[in-house]
């Protein structure tokens, strides 16, 4: 795992040059302002990175140098980290308008990868991992690899959200053999890689990863600039491993990027939202939810909000209230594994739900089985205990034993080993892409 926090200079700089050449090797004005945007973003400064990233577009280069190729995605990539996803959106268009037949098969791969990205922030998850996965597709065989990391940190965080701990695992390793390469800014695979060892085995298990990265001043820059939902989660996983030193750590970095870019509403909230979890102030996690433009990062910010709220019984009412309409948004942008947590935590206020209701699959699963049957059956077919399974749902291991012998019945079958040799067979749709 340490490998993903090696500095990026240092002991690599073969495979470094191979993603961002050094400055004296740029061959041309573009790739040299391409490449001092991608160093600025590196260290985490998001507002200058843009600012080169938005004149080496500018520039028209006559060859077809490969970062000025790469610029104007590289462009759209730091405005979607900065969540100018409208400006995005049309730099992307405007791009694909003007673009020739006879393109290299990277820069195709680049595209998808980008547009995917895209739609995935703006909550169209389905079309926008379909994307990624088609831009991987491409990169893995043609061998381009500047913006593999970046597709693979999607995929995971899109496998974390609906739970599919199968496709974490895929993801997570194909991350680890870049990080084994050095690739360029690895702070995002680092943290999509301890979330993911957290939703497996518990936080304990992503201990030192976590420590890791928030004891690197530079990673943790790079990464409060790239990921929105990091700082949070970062304060969240300081406090179950009763770390509060990491917890203010990360505080600290999280308001000094918002103090260096006051114009980026997202750094904004991602700074109140760790600072409201770390001191328990509903008004600072309010504040955030109404800065956010993510629709995902509202409501978690809404989510920790009502987490202080319901502390007090008179409000028992108004955290519903939030907890419920929470369902909704989680449910709408496919995030199955908070719409099981919030499931759980109306079922604390006493509001039932039935079974967790997760993401349409469509409409037919195999042998009649609920999405909750269904959920559970994938997560013991790929050998984890009722306890693991039950962390990754958060629902209880008993909750956990008593679907799964519903499942048994409905496939006329008595054991997990039945159970995982038969959901090979049905499982032909999942990850087969990979
Ligand atoms: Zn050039």
């Amino acid at each position: 795992m340490s490998s993903f926090l090696r500095p990026a200079s240092a002991d690599f700089p073969c495979d470094r040059d191979r993603y961002i050449p050094q400055l004296r090797f740029a061959p041309c004005e573009a790739a040299e302002l391409f490449q001092r945007s991608a160093l600025s973003w590196h260290d985490g400064q998001l507002d200058v990175g843009l600012q080169y990233a938005a004149a080496a577009v500018g520039v028209k280069c006559g060859e077809f140098h490969d970062p000025c190729e790469l610029a104007p995605f590289w462009h759209i990539a730091l405005l979607i980290k900065a969540r100018k996803l409208e400006a995005g959106w049309r730099a992307l268009n405007s791009l694909e308008a003007g673009r020739g037949e006879s393109e290299s098969q990277s820069v195709t791969a680049t595209s998808h990868i980008i547009r995917g990205e895209l739609l995935f922030t703006m909550g169209r998850v389905d079309e926008g991992l379909a994307e990624v996965t088609a831009g991987l597709r491409i990169a893995e065989r043609c061998g381009a690899r500047s913006l593999r990391p970046s597709g693979y940190v999607v995929m995971t965080l899109g496998a974390l959200r609906r739970a599919d701990m199968r496709a974490c695992r895929h993801f997570v390793d194909k991350l680890t053999d870049e990080a084994m390469l050095g690739y360029f800014g690895q702070a995002a695979g680092a943290w999509v890689t301890a979330q993911v060892a957290e939703a497996r085995s518990g936080v304990e298990s992503a201990a030192g990863l976590i420590a890791g990265i928030v004891t690197n001043p530079q990673v943790l820059r790079q990464l409060l600039v790239s990921e929105p939902a990091a700082a949070s989660w970062l304060v969240r996983a300081s406090g179950k491993l009763g770390a509060p030193d990491l917890a203010k750590a990360v505080v600290a970095a999280a308001s000094a990027a918002s103090a260096r870019h006051p114009q980026f509403s997202i750094i904004q909230g991602a700074a109140l939202h760790s600072a409201g979890l770390l001191e328990k102030d509903a008004g600072k996690l309010r504040e955030a939810a109404d800065l956010y433009p993510d629709r995902w990062c509202t409501v978690s910010a809404l989510e920790d909000m009502a987490g202080l709220m319901a502390r007090r019984r008179s409000e028992r009412k108004d955290v519903i209230g939030i907890l419920e309409s929470a369902l909704g948004t989680y449910t709408a942008v496919g995030a199955t594994r908070d719409v099981s947590r919030v499931v759980n935590k109306l079922r604390d206020f006493g509001v039932r739900h039935g079974a967790i209701r997760t993401v349409e699959r469509g409409s037919d699963l195999p042998h009649g089985l609920t999405n909750t049957e269904f959920a559970i059956a994938e997560l013991v077919s790929q050998g984890h205990t009722n306890s693991e399974v039950g962390r990754q749902l958060f629902i209880s291991r008993h909750t956990v034993a008593f679907h799964l012998k519903k499942v048994y019945q409905k496939m006329s079958i008595a054991s997990r080993v039945e159970l995982a040799a038969n959901w090979k067979a049905l499982q032909s749709n999942a990850v087969s892409a990979f």
